[in-house]
């Protein structure tokens, strides 16, 4: 559920002006205007209201103040003429960026990067105990090394009930100086590690359970995507339930699972998680570790895809990316797009189809697809025969026996330490053999 049918009254909206900056010869995966209607989004979801923007081009961004003083001066005038009360800045402003950029604007005006932006819709949406753990944590160590006098007594505000980040109240104040900062700084590092040590519970809790649930021998299907792109709403369609849906960024923060049975009678865990988003920092994907080792784990990935949204290939290979960085790009994966109900003729479904070889097309909303897609799952995890390699250990006794149990071995050489086995076994077994798979190209295509 939903924290903000809980909320008081609300405030009055906080007032947004956007800032973007194009640094020449840095690739990124969206354009700037794309990237700002995306800051938008986020902007709007986090609950701002978004006044105007202002956007540059620049070689390499200001040392002190990543943008120029002309340019500076020509926000200032435009949060006058606006009564906006809050900067957003699309790029990530260093520590320094912040501190001359606060000096700068003085005290009226709080600014924001786009992680801050990020942590801030985290921090409304994390619903479970390891969720507002994890937020608080990045929120922390987000703000650690930019904590400013305009900043201090605010941090132990942040994190867990859904504050918005730097929430309002300290702007304006000049804090008490130097001396509150570093008693400031103390008590955040002391909580940041209790923290940790909480969250190292929590997962070795989740991995427990992980291991239980490895040993049942169901299969783990992870639906990952851009955030947006539907992933909420097949979850709800493939298991007849209730999970939280919204047209909003990040309504999905923890991972939920579901047992789900394919036609034929076999059973699934589909796992939800968070959506994944271009420039997402390092930091946030490190601190959501723990949620994304459920796609890590996973037997399969259903990437699913917003076929009608403008930058579906942008958004596309930003997930992919970030597949890659967590380690996952290993694991086979289905292409699901989704929302061709939306497109103004199917055939352009068709055409999609050919952008996206071996995806199937659906539509969540209006459950048009979703049976090919299960005969699909189906097939792959219970069905189809994967061809694969793996050097076994000796001592993983279990784990050979269970290649001859369930695979079709066509080829054994043993070696001094392991044993090495050519054979194919069916999709649903591959991820307890990942560890020991032998790499070899090709062969990880789920279709
Ligand atoms: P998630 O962030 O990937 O979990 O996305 P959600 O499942 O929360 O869906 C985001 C928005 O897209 C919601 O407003 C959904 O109603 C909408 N949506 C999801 N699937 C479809 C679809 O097949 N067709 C249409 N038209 N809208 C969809
Ligand atoms: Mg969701």
């Amino acid at each position: 559920m939903s924290k903000k049918n809980t909320e008081p009254t609300r405030l009055p909206k906080e007032r947004a002006l956007l800032v973007g900056v194009d640094i020449r010869g840095e690739n990124s995966i969206l354009n700037l205007e794309e990237s700002m209607s995306e800051l938008e989004l986020l902007a709007a979801t986090a609950g701002l209201s978004v006044v105007g923007q202002s956007t540059q081009k620049l070689d390499k961004p200001y040392v002190q103040t990543y943008i120029g003083p002309g340019k500076i001066a020509e926000i200032k005038a435009l949060v006058e003429e606006l009564s906006a009360n809050l900067i957003v800045f699309d790029n990530e402003l260093s520590p320094r960026h912040l501190r001359e950029l606060e000096d700068d604007f003085g005290s009226g005006i709080r600014i924001l990067d786009r992680t801050a932006l990020i942590l801030d819709i985290f921090a409304q949406h994390a619903d479970t105990n390891e969720g507002a753990l994890q937020v608080e944590l990045a929120q922390y160590e987000y703000r650690l090394p930019r904590l400013t006098r305009y900043w201090t007594h605010l941090a132990r505000q942040a994190g867990g009930g859904g504050g918005r980040t730097g929430s309002s109240g300290g702007v304006g104040l000049r804090g008490p100086g130097e001396t509150q900062l570093e008693v400031d700084r103390r008590d955040i590092r002391k909580r940041v590690a209790k923290l940790k040590l909480e969250l190292e519970k929590v997962r070795k809790h989740r991995q427990q359970y992980r291991i239980r649930r490895k040993r049942s021998g169901i299969p783990v299907i992870a639906l990952v995507g851009y955030t947006n792109a539907g992933k909420s709403t097949l979850l709800n369609i493939l298991s007849n339930s209730d999970v939280y849906v919204a047209d909003e960024l990040f309504a999905t923060l923890d991972p939920t699972t579901r047992r789900v049975e394919l036609p034929g009678g076999n059973i699934v865990l589909i796992t939800d998680t968070v959506g994944f988003i271009q420039k997402l920092p390092t930091q946030l994907v490190a601190a959501f570790r723990a949620t994304l080792e459920e796609i890590k784990e996973a037997d399969l990935l259903v990437h699913v895809i917003d076929i009608t949204h403008p930058h579906t290939f942008a958004q596309a290979r930003a997930v992919l990316e970030t597949l890659v960085e967590i380690e996952a790009d290993k694991i086979p994966v289905l292409t699901v797009l989704n929302k061709i109900d939306k497109l103004p003729d199917r055939n352009m479904a068709l055409e999609a189809l050919t952008d996206f070889p071996g995806a199937v097309a659906i539509s969540a909303l209006h459950s048009e697809g979703i049976e090919a897609l299960l005969l699909k799952l189906n097939g792959f995890l219970f069905e189809n025969y994967i061809e694969i390699t793996v050097n076994i250990p000796y001592k993983e006794t279990a784990l050979i026996a269970l290649f001859h149990e369930i695979g079709e071995v066509s080829r054994i050489e043993q070696s001094e330490n392991e044993v090495e086995i050519k054979g194919k076994i069916p999709g649903r077994f591959l991820a307890q053999f990942r560890p020991f798979r032998k790499m070899v190209k090709d062969e990880y295509d789920a279709d």
